[in-house]
């Protein structure tokens, strides 16, 4: 007997034996009982499996037709969704239901029917709020929506590390800086899972560009991978555990992501201790036995890879002993266990109705605190008491952009702007029916407002000049498979230059997926930047220029002033052997770190936001709490209304050693009365203090001395206080993780 059969044997015994104590309810199906743990359970019910039942876990199928393959969905599937997995009825495992994405439950471009519901604002934008409660709260919200639509495995949240300005993707990421992103992204998967439903973190690892992103083989530093990209996911994974994890399309080091045994089992599951399951990106599984030796566990939305490489092709390989029945055993267990310990089984998911209205104030509030103030000059926000308003350009009459691709949630009440080109993938180019211009209407009853398209730059700038102040938005679609430029299209800069000529008393409101160029930044008075707000979004956009928010994000991300200050410049590269490739030979200097290590200045700094108040803070320490380093910070609300502030903290090494002079070491979200004033105690994960060796597999803490820097921005001006403490060399294993989360 081979020791697989054995083990079968034993369990199938154990079974038995533990079926006659476990409670009655659980009659033939002692894996049913709850109070087994999830790798007993999943032991117990594997045991009972046919082959051809282990290979059906492994393998997922699209669950919207493609005509283009010749392909229809089974018809157990959720039709228009991005994928279906068959459960095994006899064993009360269910089908694996999967839905797009990160802000909501999205509906494929292909589908039949359009499920409309409520969509958060980008993940950029809940980036922007720093807030991890409030991603929390929005990561809960489309997860009980999720569920309530008969889903429950949900594929968010993104956290690709914004390291290219140009990358279409960018919206549904978490920002540049692998702290913030890891903190934010993965309180939202926690809030996701708290629905009993499966979470896939993605997309794993370095996938940082749309362009060639099937084909392109990303090179880096390892050490310097370990501190930037994979510390974001490391963290977010901390945060959350989320049951899944989805490899990406792009090559790592000569190999597909989905059969890089370096990401997959040595990184995820040796150094990090996770336990949950990989599945493929959709069309990224190359191999069988090769992938599942790599750590792969799930192929995804067959038929877009070329071949069944784990349905037929994985039965014939188990037959042939190619792939051995203990891998197969394996890969079947972190899935089955996963659903276990999540809880997908033991709360089965019902399509059930949804509270849109209640969902609705929470994608506003994401809108609301996301959104960053850069530029206020003169108190032109918020608006006062102007009799007329001109509202000019990008669509604000109807609605509120979207991110294209696979993540777009279909709209409650249907797409603002129909028919915009391209109407199919990557598209449509979607706007959700949130009116600025109405919302601005409903809160300045007394104004005259008007509305100019900007399509005819003359009789905008003829409207601008008769106004009070001028709205101008300006928009820019960005989405999944393919790069832009940060130039605004379609002529808006010359728009927005023509409207501020004619009055000077103009604010302009910004929609897109991430950092944008500003020609026009100089004549203009405001600048508010709403990303892409989701279903609230004109709602929100209102209540900030009214002041009945006061605006409290924070850019996840460095704005550059133009192309010349891209870490790399060519987003298509070959190497000698005419092989694509992208060289990140910034390593980990991303974003602002690149930008401080070249002593450049950006458009407008990482953490940088405006309010409408004003903070202060009188207290500032930093000592050591054992080999802690803790930090704490009273911020004062010192103006005239209430608010919220973004205090933060960053360390640099005095002697340097680090890919950066200094990295954000942590920060709070504080809510402050006028008046208030509140104490904030930050400890500082050590990672953050350390390098990471290649050669020990370990975290490194230089001795020496280090500054400790209360700022409200990235910038060395927004400084706000400093203090040197003296660190102790300290070692960490790579399997260090902090004692709880953030
Ligand atoms: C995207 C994934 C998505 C999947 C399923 C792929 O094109 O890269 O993010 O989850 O499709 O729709």
């Amino acid at each position: 007997m081979s020791p697989a059969q054995l083990r079968s044997v034993l369990f199938a015994n154990l079974a038995i034996g533990l079926s006659l104590v476990a409670t009655a309810d659980t009659g033939d199906k002692p894996w049913m009982n709850t109070a087994l743990d999830a790798d007993r359970r999943a032991d117990l019910v594997i045991a009972q499996m046919t082959l051809e039942e282990k290979q059906t876990l492994v393998f997922g199928y699209f669950g919207t037709d493609a005509p283009w393959k010749k392909y229809t969905i089974a018809p157990e599937a959720l039709e228009g969704s991005a994928g279906y997995v068959p459960g095994i009825p006899r064993l009360g495992i269910p089908p694996q239901w999967i839905a797009d994405a990160g802000i909501g439950v999205a509906t494929q471009g292909g589908a039949k029917q359009k499920r409309e519901r409520t969509s958060l604002p980008s993940g950029m934008a809940t980036a922007a709020t720093w807030d991890p409660e409030l991603a929390r709260r929005a990561g809960a919200m489309i997860g009980s929506e999720a569920r309530s639509t008969g889903f429950n495995v949900m594929l968010a949240g993104g956290v690709n590390l914004v390291r290219e300005p140009r990358n279409g993707r960018n919206f549904e990421y978490g920002g540049e800086d692998p702290l913030l992103a890891g903190v934010i992204v993965g309180a939202q998967i926690a809030g996701i899972e708290s629905n009993h439903i499966v979470s896939t973190i993605k997309h794993f690892a370095l996938n940082d560009q749309e362009t060639d992103r099937n084909t392109v083989n990303v090179v880096m530093d390892k050490a310097q991978a370990r501190m930037s990209d994979l510390l974001a996911f490391q963290i977010a994974m901390e945060h959350a555990d989320p049951g899944s994890v989805m490899c990406s399309y792009n090559k790592v080091w000569g190999d597909h992501a989905c059969e890089s045994a370096f990401l997959l089992n040595d990184v995820l599951r040796r150094d990090w201790g996770w336990r949950g399951y990989v599945m493929s990106d959709w069309g990224a599984t190359h191999s069988t036995a090769k992938a599942a030796s790599s750590g792969l566990d799930q192929q995804s939305g067959y038929p877009f890879d070329d071949k069944p490489y784990f349905g037929e092709l994985m039965l014939a390989a188990v037959k042939s002993g190619e792939v051995k029945e203990a891998k197969l055993n394996e890969m079947v267990h972190r899935i089955v266990r996963t659903l276990f310990a999540k809880g997908v089984i033991d709360h089965p998911v019902k399509a059930g109705p949804i509270d849109f209205a209640a969902h609705a104030q929470v994608t506003r509030a994401g809108a609301e605190q996301g959104a960053v103030l850069l530029k206020n000059a003169g108190n032109i926000l918020p608006l006062k008491d102007q009799k007329r308003i001109a509202v000019i350009g990008g669509y604000a009459d109807k609605g509120v952009l979207a991110g294209g691709g696979s993540s777009l949630v279909y709209p409650i009440g249907g797409n603002a702007v129909p028919g915009l080109k391209p109407t199919s993938w990557p598209g449509p180019i979607m706007y959700h029916p949130s009116s600025p211009l109405r919302a601005i209407q409903a809160l300045a009853p007394q104004a005259k407002v008007e509305f100019a398209s900007g399509e005819d730059r003359k009789a905008a700038a003829a409207l601008a000049a008769n106004s009070d102040v001028v709205l101008v938005f300006a928009t820019q679609w960005n989405g999944e498979s393919f790069d832009s430029p940060l130039t605004l299209e379609n002529n808006q800069d010359a728009l927005i230059d023509a409207v501020a000529g004619a009055n000077p008393n103009t604010v302009v409101i910004l929609e897109s997926g991430g950092a944008l160029f500003m020609p026009w930044l100089d004549k203009v008075k405001g600048v508010l930047h709403a990303w892409y707000p989701g279903s609230s979004g004109g709602e929100a956009i209102a209540n900030l220029l009214f002041g009945r928010e006061n605006p409290s994000g924070r850019l996840p991300i460095s704005f550059p002033k133009d192309d010349g200050q891209f870490a790399r410049k060519l987003l298509e590269e070959k190497d000698a052997q005419g092989v694509k490739v992208a060289v990140y030979k910034e390593g980990a200097t991303v974003g602002y770190k690149w930008f401080d290590a070249h002593q450049q200045e950006p458009l407008f700094p990482f953490g940088f936001g405006l309010s409408y108040t004003t903070f202060s803070y009188p207290e500032f320490q930093a000592r050591l709490d054992g080999e802690d380093l803790v930090v704490k910070v009273r911020v004062a609300n010192t103006g005239a209304r209430d608010g919220r502030d973004v205090p933060q903290v960053y360390v640099a090494p005095v002697a340097g050693g680090w890919e950066a002079p200094k990295r954000l070491a942590g920060w709070r979200k504080v809510e402050l009365k006028k008046g208030a004033s509140s104490e904030v105690e930050i400890r500082v994960d050590p990672r953050l203090l350390a390098t990471f060796s290649e050669k020990d597999n370990a975290w490194r803490i230089a001795p020496g001395k280090y500054r400790v820097i209360l700022a409200t921005s990235s910038a060395a001006g927004d400084a706000k206080g400093e203090i040197a403490v003296e660190l102790r060399e300290r070692s960490l294993p790579v399997d260090w993780r902090p004692a709880a989360a953030h």
